[in-house]
């Protein structure tokens, strides 16, 4: 992979303006060897700068490669990055708050599997915020797809965490592996679907009216819907997901229960979620989309057909661009139904 401009300087509020300009910039730049910096972090969020997150992330990122970093501190909306040697093997990382592990683990998976020996990493925080991959996402529809590219990983969940407490731990193992593009057009035969509403702490009536209000909307078969009970959390906490298992992809649609939403408006939510993939033929929803083409850049390409076309996504491949040598190009095929196209330069 050859480097495009080795002065690179990004601008935090580029397109989405979040979290991921920062985490995908960070991962690209351990795995191209180039410095950057990045100004006006998180721009577009109401809590611009870095948020404990954002910073483990940094921290993170800044361990495993061994990098000389300035200004990572919290909220710092500045920060210059200059990775090292690459340093796999046992790392622990810990958010301190009920910040996204899976979103930690973002920034540093890639870099870790295409290093040369393996790595165990602990992460503790949240397992299960809004607007983040809940762990069932990350270990069933994200992992899966690394590994047909060739990744070779496990990922555990050993304790769940919610907000606002956190308290949650995942473990990743990492072997070096050698990522190859993949074509994923197609969802291939339908295999299975579950409606699971999962409780922490939370008495079981949460999930029957959650359930039932979903099987209003979808009447599947008794067998399809389930209750979870998961225990260790040390905060109360609600998912309700839908999976879609096919041959090709396993999609998984979320809500969040809280304290101030009615389970019936979670269901409501869920159930508008999956009304969007079901829509669709094409495979990968929209979440997905763009956590997938960190993967792809770095494999060399690939291409995927997409529910939508998100600001994240767009976002996403103008920071791959600015790292690697790679064209990006988005063929709208319908109204629910896109192809991305990610080719070596
Ligand atoms: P950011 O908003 O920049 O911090 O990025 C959020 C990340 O979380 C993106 O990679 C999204 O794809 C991912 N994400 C948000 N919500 C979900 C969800 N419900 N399921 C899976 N991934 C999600």
């Amino acid at each position: 992979m050859k480097p495009v401009d080795p002065r690179l300087t990004i601008d935090g509020a580029l397109g989405e303006g979040g979290g991921q300009v920062l985490r995908s910039a960070l991962a690209l730049s351990i795995v191209t060897g180039r410095p950057f910096r990045i100004e006006n972090i998180r721009a577009g969020r109401k809590k611009p700068g870095l948020l404990r997150q954002h910073l483990t992330a940094v921290n993170a990122a800044a361990r495993i490669a061994n990098a000389t970093v300035q200004g990572a501190t919290l909220s710092s909306t500045e920060l210059v990055f200059e990775p090292g040697e690459m340093r796999p093997g046992e790392h622990h990382f810990s958010i301190g708050t009920a910040g996204s592990t899976t979103l930690v683990a973002q920034t540093i998976l890639l870099p870790l599997l295409v290093s040369k020996e393996p790595s165990r990493v602990v992460i503790e925080g949240g397992t299960h915020n809004p607007s983040a991959p809940p762990f069932d996402h990350f270990a069933r529809a994200f992992v899966p797809l690394l590994e047909r590219m060739g990744a070779q990983l496990a990922v555990r969940l050993a304790r769940p965490g919610f907000h606002p407490a956190g308290g949650g731990r995942i473990e990743i193992d990492i072997e070096p592996s050698k990522l190859q593009p993949i074509e994923l057009e197609a969802r291939g035969a339908p295999r299975s679907r579950m409606v699971r509403s999962v409780l922490a702490q939370l008495p079981e009536v949460v999930a029957e009216r959650e359930l039932g209000r979903v099987r209003e909307s979808f009447p599947w078969d008794e067998s399809e819907f389930r209750t979870e009970e998961l225990t260790g959390s040390i905060s109360p906490g609600n998912v309700l997901f839908i999976d879609f298992e096919y041959e090709n992809v396993t999609e998984i649609v979320t809500a969040f229960g809280s304290r101030s939403v009615r389970a019936e408006r979670v269901a409501a939510e869920v159930v508008a979620s999956a009304k969007v993939y079901l829509i669709s033929e094409a495979p990968v929803g929209e979440y997905l989309a763009d956590q997938l083409l960190l993967p792809l850049a770095i494999a060399g390409g690939g291409r995927f057909r997409t529910t939508r076309v998100t600001r994240h996504t767009t976002t996403n491949l103008e920071v791959i661009e600015m790292f690697l040598d790679i064209d990006s190009s988005i063929e709208t095929l319908g109204r629910n139904d896109s192809r991305i196209i990610l080719e070596a330069r």
